[in-house]
């Protein structure tokens, strides 16, 4: 038996052998089909060779110079690229290896920016409950997922939370969604107020919210009240795209579809597509240039950063999705699955909401439909609807973490773009299969 660490001590999964597509295939020979990218990574499935190639020749030509002494040309590339796409003002990129690295980074630079801009008193991060901005212990401080905190809780960095913009719960009767919308942006205010303008660095918040609640877009108007309440005050917005960015939600940025451009935007999974791990934070001209004229030196980085053969696989993974038209692809056959899933799962006794947009949509699951009400923590599908789904051959990513102090349930689809309409029947019959075997 391998000495591996496996994340379930429990677990024995099966060996992944080889990749065909949108399928992953064991040792065995079983197909899994591939729904939720693993975690939202996967968007140009498993076999794309000219990503490979393109990390091939990287490797052959040189595979690491340490940041402190080179650039290299994918990272000057990939970095190009992203900023001819990127929302405006956003000028500059940092590679890192993962999403958690991005957020991390993106904290640390905001505070450094206030130091340098004269403002040394403005440290505080204000987030958001139910979210998830990675593990490592500032990532974590900044995320609102109390599962996750819980055991890690006397190491964490006193941060702020403020309400998602969760309108299948939190929006009021008769409230109509802008009303919601500013409603809860408007705690981003209050908040401020209440700690003092002059001490908040930063509001973090994922414009779809993945992993936590299960892709969920903020409503119409929302970011954008935030971007003002943002300027208002001289605090950094931070948007945290690790899951939902890189043409996952049908635009290159998930951002584009709120008509919102931030300080400092994070990226990773898609942006390696699986390949390689890799993440960028990707920052405003006025941030950079604070930092330029300044201390000259953004105190951070890890060995890794820049990395050649992964920026190489980044710069072939957004080259694939902006030239094979990709973003579009997402956004098409997200409308396909989406109305699949309504056509199956609508009126389904337990299935609460069908959410989401482009290729990254999710399933709230509950106990009773009618009034909302989740599946009691002894109940909780999460686990054995990951089991039943993987038994038929199907990946999907069921999570809990919904409620405050209460698991709810949802399960995230996040396929690859290059999604074909029988791979479309194929999810929704196996997940339909799985949650009657779990049920
Ligand atoms: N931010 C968001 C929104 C995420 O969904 C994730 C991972 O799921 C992270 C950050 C952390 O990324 P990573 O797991 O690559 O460290």
């Amino acid at each position: 038996m391998s000495h591996i660490f496996p994340r379930h001590t429990a677990m024995r999964p099966p060996r992944a052998v080889a990749g065909d597509g949108c399928y992953i295939i064991d040792e065995t020979g079983k197909r899994y089909l591939d729904a939720s990218g693993g975690a939202a990574v996967s968007c140009l499935g498993h076999s794309d060779r000219e990503v490979t190639e393109a990390v091939k020749a990287q490797l052959d030509a040189i595979a690491f110079a340490h940041t402190g002494f080179f650039t290299s040309e994918p990272a000057e590339k990939l970095a190009d690229l992203l900023i001819a796409h990127a929302p405006a003002g956003l000028e500059r990129v940092y590679l890192v290896s993962g999403g958690s690295e991005a957020t991390e980074a993106a904290i640390k630079l905001a505070r450094q920016f206030h130091i340098e801009n004269g403002e040394p008193t403005r440290a505080r991060i204000i987030a958001r409950r139910q979210s998830y901005h990675g593990n490592t212990l500032g990532a974590l401080s900044a995320g609102g997922n109390m599962w996750r905190r819980e055991p890690f809780a006397p190491l964490l960095v006193d941060m702020s939370h403020i309400s998602p913009c969760y309108a299948y719960r939190g929006q009021q009767e008769g409230e109509s969604e802008e009303a919601y919308g500013l409603r809860v942006a408007d705690e981003l205010e209050a908040e401020i107020l209440a700690r003092g303008p002059e001490t908040v660095a930063a509001f973090i918040a994922e414009p779809v919210v993945g992993a936590t609640l299960g892709a969920v877009p903020a409503v119409p108007g929302y970011f954008r009240r935030i971007r003002e309440i943002c300027d208002r005050y001289g605090v950094l917005l931070i948007l945290d795209e690790v899951m939902c960015g890189m043409g996952r939600t049908g635009h290159l940025f998930a951002c584009d579809a709120d008509g919102v451009a931030p300080d400092i935007l994070c990226i990773a999974k898609g942006l390696g597509a699986g390949y390689q791990p890799i993440g960028a934070m990707l920052a405003s001209g006025r941030i950079y240039r604070a930092i330029e004229e300044g201390s000259g030196f953004f105190q951070h980085g890890h060995t890794y950063i820049g990395h050649p053969a992964a920026a190489a696989a980044g710069h072939a993974v957004v080259s694939a999705l902006v030239d094979r038209g990709l973003v579009a692809r997402s956004a098409e056959m997200g409308e396909r699955l989406m109305d699949a899933l309504v056509d199956r799962f609508g009126q389904h006794p337990h299935v609460g909401d069908i959410r989401g947009r482009g290729l990254f949509l999710g399933l709230e699951l509950v106990e009773d439909r009618e009034g909302k009400v989740p599946f009691a923590p002894e109940r909780r599908l999460n686990a054995v609807l990951k089991k039943a789904a993987f038994a038929r051959g199907l990946v999907c990513y069921p999570m809990g973490g919904t409620l405050d102090g209460r698991q709810g349930d949802h399960v995230l689809l996040a396929p690859p773009f290059i999604l074909e309409d029988a791979q479309i029947g194929e999810i929704v019959d196996k997940l339909s299969g799985a949650l009657d075997d779990a049920l």
